[in-house]
Order: structure tokens, then C-alpha cells, then sequence
């Protein structure tokens, strides 16, 4: 051995001591720092509810993996710990830790939280992730989430919602004075202003009520929920949609059980839930196609775009109905803005390359 390779020998060794020693020093602050968590999380889903229950169960299972055992979050249905729509109160009190679900069902507490959750005729799936990521979406959302005692991560979309299941053919918009239909979210309040009695119902009501005609129309997602949910049996018209153009679910941690989590935790979760949120989207367009394929084959069904007349007269409202708000609510009207200008220039964009290619592509 020459004297330059010994001296390279004898550099390598001191390196791989030098690293062995922080090595295990970090290692030793890890174990502290990560020591073994368990939260509960409840969801606004029956257990196994495809796509978005399932969705949760494989987040939950990810972070588990990833975190080599050190996070393990127990998902419970709805019912099972909380109603499904007491997980917002439930996980703002710290009775729960983490709850998923969609900002659309919270407009009772503050209209503004509607916004986070899809806006109608607003922003397409990826335009929405855009402006949460990189338009401020996101620090407002936490902002006004922080006086709940919640912090909220990214937990799904649902992509390009259909406008519902209807028992009578939608021929004008005097078709639809005085339906009752069950849509919750801005897009309620919008089916409000064309003359519709919304109705918001849990999931497990909706088709009894649209079978005995206790309701004449029924909003629910998309073709992939749908088809098991059975509206096609007994309500042939299903229209395509703009109340809901990419809805977002949240994966929403009370504040203390978020921050006593390590940073090494807190990234875990934070990837699991963009693989959560990007993985949802994919399955809902693969899944969508599929049923919808299934729908046409076995059902007897009408599927149509509303007709223009009601797309614009819902146009229209729902441009005063955002006006509305903001000019009633300190928050509306600053999410709205954010939210608002960043459509405005996103769509010119959207426009020359999506919508292009896709009616090019025919
Ligand atoms: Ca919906």
C-alpha cells in the first residue's frame, strides 16, 4: 500500500467513526422524540366506504409503515365513536384526535369553511390543489382553523362531481320550482336560488327517502359512489354538474395532538396524506369510469347536462351568492378573494391547455 491510499484508508476510518458516533446519538434522541403514539380518528364514511373510507384505512396503514411502527392511528366509521357529522366538535374539543371529512358540511359554523371544500363553478381538482398549495389556500384554511383548536392536512378529492339524480326529467328551470333535493354545501344554498327546497340527509337515508318520493332529486358524488348507493333504480334522470367541480376532503388533527407529535412524525403524516389526497383522485377517475360504463349497460337511464338555461341562471346566482356572503362575512370575503383571483388567473391557463385538448382530443 502506497502512502496516499494508506492516508485515504485512515481518513475513510476516522469518517466512518466520526459517523457512528452521531449515529447513535441521533438514534438515541429519535427514540425519545418518537416515542409510540396511538389516535383515534374518526370518520364522516360508514367503515369500508369505497374510495373515501378505504382511502383513510390505507392512509392510516401507510403511516404506520413509514413510521416503522411509531404512529398507530385507529379509524373508526361513523357511529362508531361520533355521529358523522359531530367529528368536526368531537376532534375540536380533543375528545377525538384527527377526523376526516369535507369543509363543505361545516357552512353552519362558518360560511367561509365552505369555500375550502369546492366552490360551485369554481376551481377543477387541480387548479384547487394549486391554489391550496401554492396560493395561500392552505395557511388560510389553518388560519381559521386554529380558533376550532384544529390544524387540517389535504385528505382527498373527489374530482368532477355529477349535478344529481332526478325522478322527473329537467327540461327548464321551472322544472325545478319547489323539488326537494337533497344537496348540502354552496351548492344547497345555489339549488336554493333556482328554486329548490334543499335537504341535507345523511348517507343511509338518502335512497329510502328518494324511493318513497319524500324527496323528487338527490346529489351525492359521481358514478363510482353512486351505482351502490342504487339511485339508478329508482331515479332515471342523472345529470352532470358544476355545484361540486372537485371537492376536498380534510384530514383535520385537534391542535395539542398534532403538536405533541415529533417533526419526524409530523412529515410522516404529512406525505401519507398527499399520497392520500393524489391516490383518492386517481381512484375516483378510474372508478368513475368503470361504474359509469356499468351504469349505461344495466340501467335505464338519461344521462344529460342540465339544460343551458338553468347553467346559467345558476351562473348568475352563484356569482351574487359569493358576493353575498362576502359582503356579510369578514372571512368569506377574504377566502373568496384569495380563492377568487387565483381562478382568475389559473383559468386562462386551464383554458388554452385542458379544455383545448380536451375538445380536441373529442
Ligand atoms: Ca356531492
Amino acid at each position: 500500500m502506497d502512502r496516499r491510499n494508506f492516508i485515504t484508508l485512515l481518513a475513510g476510518a476516522t469518517l466512518v467513526g466520526g459517523c457512528s458516533k452521531s449515529q447513535f446519538e441521533d438514534k438515541n434522541i429519535n427514540i425519545n422524540r418518537n416515542r409510540k403514539v396511538r389516535l383515534k380518528l374518526a370518520t364522516s364514511w360508514p367503515d369500508n366506504f369505497p374510495i373515501m373510507g378505504t382511502g383513510v384505512v390505507e392512509f392510516a396503514k401507510r403511516v404506520k409503515e413509514a413510521s416503522g411502527g411509531s404512529i398507530e392511528i385507529e379509524v373508526y366509521g361513523k357511529n362508531r365513536l361520533v355521529p358523522a357529522l359531530a367529528v368536526f366538535d368531537a376532534t375540536s374539543s380533543g375528545n377525538i384526535d384527527i377526523f376526516h371529512s369535507g369543509p363543505y358540511y361545516w357552512k353552519g359554523k362558518n360560511i367561509a369553511l365552505s369555500i375550502f371544500g369546492g366552490v360551485p363553478f369554481g376551481m377543477s381538482p387541480i387548479e384547487t390543489m394549486s391554489w391550496f398549495k401554492n396560493g395561500g389556500g392552505l395557511e388560510l384554511w389553518r388560519e381559521i382553523y386554529d380558533r376550532y383548536n384544529l390544524y387540517p392536512l389535504l385528505g382527498g378529492n373527489t374530482g368532477p362531481q355529477m349535478g344529481g339524480w332526478f325522478r322527473k326529467k329537467i327540461e327548464s328551470l321551472a322544472d325545478l320550482q319547489g323539488l326537494k333535493m337533497r344537496i348540502p354545501g354552496l351548492g344547497g344554498e345555489l339549488f336554493s336560488r333556482l328554486g329548490v327546497n334543499p335537504i341535507l340527509l345523511p348517507a343511509g337515508e338518502i335512497f329510502t327517502a328518494l324511493e318513497r318520493g319524500m324527496i323528487d332529486a338527490a346529489e351525492w358524488v359521481g358514478p363510482a359512489l353512486d351505482i351502490s348507493m342504487g339511485f339508478y333504480k329508482v331515479a332515471k334522470y342523472y345529470y352532470s354538474g358544476w355545484a361540486e367541480p372537485g371537492s376536498i376532503l380534510e384530514l383535520t388533527f385537534n391542535k395539542h395532538s398534532w403538536n405533541k407529535l415529533s417533526k419526524e412524525q409530523q412529515a410522516i403524516i404529512e406525505m401519507a396524506s398527499n399520497e392520500l389526497n393524489s391516490n383518492m383522485l386517481y381512484n375516483f377517475q378510474s372508478e368513475n369510469s368503470s361504474a359509469l360504463e356499468k351504469l349505461k349497460r344495466e340501467g335505464e337511464i338519461y344521462i344529460d347536462k342540465f339544460p343551458d338555461e338553468v347553467t346559467q341562471k345558476a351562473k348568475e346566482e352563484s356569482k351574487k351568492l359569493m358576493e353575498e356572503f362576502a359582503s356579510q362575512n369578514r372571512d368569506f370575503e377574504r377566502v373568496w378573494k384569495s380563492y377568487s383571483d387565483f381562478l382568475n388567473k389559473t383559468k386562462e391557463w386551464s383554458n388554452i391547455s385542458y379544455k383545448s385538448y380536451l375538445e380536441d382530443r373529442g
